[in-house]
């Protein structure tokens, strides 16, 4: 392994000081990507700079019912906190069906959105990647491609971000806070991750050396009624070939609201923003929710070998919708 620098920071100013200091440097949250990604060469950076003992470690509710989660928050106290599962159930949902306890123990929440893809020629250095290496080519098109993107991908890259927790916190409107050296500033999720187009190696638009402070999610009374359903190729400890986060308001049997965002289709968690208009004032059906789901999907374009994640996304709108519906009425 390549020798590297090892620093902790306590307070912001600190830590964005550290890495202005040296473009080689990088945040470390818990490490559970970023140290395994060392290990294999994909990532060589020549100094870390701990970013957990920074206060960023709370959970609060503002007055006007906004909840604000701190970038070192972990991954297992978010999934606990009481107002997370009683206002947002799907993000508590999509927290506990990623990677393991330990690991949940470990991961924060900055380290979490920024989490890179898991496609193996990425993560292999003997392999091109226009991700890693930036023109090299993309052998997935060609090549393993079983669980890749089949909506907003390009000729340059077709893999999925891998996480769970962005794809709820995509559903409900969530927000970035983070500081840079030119100050503070906010990014909504639906614009923080960029589309692939032909870069696929820049992929957020966070400015160079942003340190992530928070996430903030809106106060939104649908998401108490919602679900986050994940399709794995194992039980537990597997990343998502397809996944959903869905919240649904039903008012005299017609669908006053719907939230849904697709995970593991796409570079970046999905908003299914044309599922959510066909389903606004349609009878609360799963004929309306199959509707609503083609009308997504319309857009979806498969690689030999994934076509199965249309059928598949289909059949989790109108399975998780249903439920809901089911949940509403009883
Ligand atoms: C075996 C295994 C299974 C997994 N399964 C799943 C799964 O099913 N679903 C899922 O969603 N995830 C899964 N994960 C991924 C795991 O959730 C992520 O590794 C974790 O969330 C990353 O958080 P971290 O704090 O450890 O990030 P780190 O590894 O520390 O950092 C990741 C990236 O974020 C940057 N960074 C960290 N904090 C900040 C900050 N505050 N501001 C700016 N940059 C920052 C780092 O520089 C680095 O580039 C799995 C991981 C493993 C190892
Ligand atoms: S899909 Fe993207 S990450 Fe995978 S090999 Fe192609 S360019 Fe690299």
């Amino acid at each position: 392994m390549r020798e590297f620098t090892y620093q902790r920071a306590s307070d912001v100013s600190g830590a964005l000081a550290l890495l202005d200091a040296d473009p080689d440097a990088r945040f470390l949250g818990g490490g559970t990507n970023l140290v395994d990604l060392m290990k294999t060469g994909v990532e060589r950076p020549g100094r870390l700079v701990d970013v957990r003992g920074l206060p960023l470690d709370r959970i609060e509710v503002a007055d006007d019912g906004t909840l604000h989660i701190g970038a070192t928050v972990t991954n297992s106290d978010l999934a606990a906190h009481p107002e997370v599962r009683r206002r947002y159930p799907a993000l508590a949902q999509a927290v506990l069906a990623g990677a393991s306890g330990q690991l949940r123990n470990m991961a924060t929440v900055g380290g979490n959105l920024l989490q890179r893809t898991r496609c193996g020629y990425f993560t292999d250095v003997t392999k091109p990647c226009n991700k890693r290496v930036p023109g090299s080519g993309c052998p997935a098109i060609e090549g393993e491609h079983r669980n890749h993107a089949v909506l907003g991908a390009s000729d340059h890259c077709v893999a999925v971000h891998p996480s769970d927790m962005g794809v709820a916190l995509t559903a409900f409107d969530a927000v970035v806070s983070y500081r840079s050296a030119d100050g503070p500033g906010e990014l909504p999720l639906s614009e923080f991750y960029l589309p692939v187009g032909d870069t696929p190696h820049l992929e957020t638009a966070l400015p160079p050396g942003a340190l992530i402070t928070g996430v903030s999610v809106p106060p939104a009374p649908v998401a108490a009624l919602s679900r986050y359903r994940k399709v794995r190729e194992r039980a537990s400890y597997a990343f998502a070939i397809g996944s959903l986060a869905a919240a649904i308001d039903v008012r005299d049997g017609a669908v006053h609201e719907a939230r849904l965002a697709f995970g593991a289709v796409a570079s970046r968690p999905w908003r299914a923003h044309a599922a959510e208009r066909a389903l606004t004032g349609a009878p609360a059906h799963a004929d309306s929710f199959a509707a609503a789901a083609d009308a997504e999907l319309a857009a979806a374009r498969p690689l030999p070998q994934n076509g199965y994640k249309v059928t598949l996304m289909r059949n989790l709108v109108v399975a998780v919708l249903t439920e809901l519906c089911e949940e509403a009425a009883r």
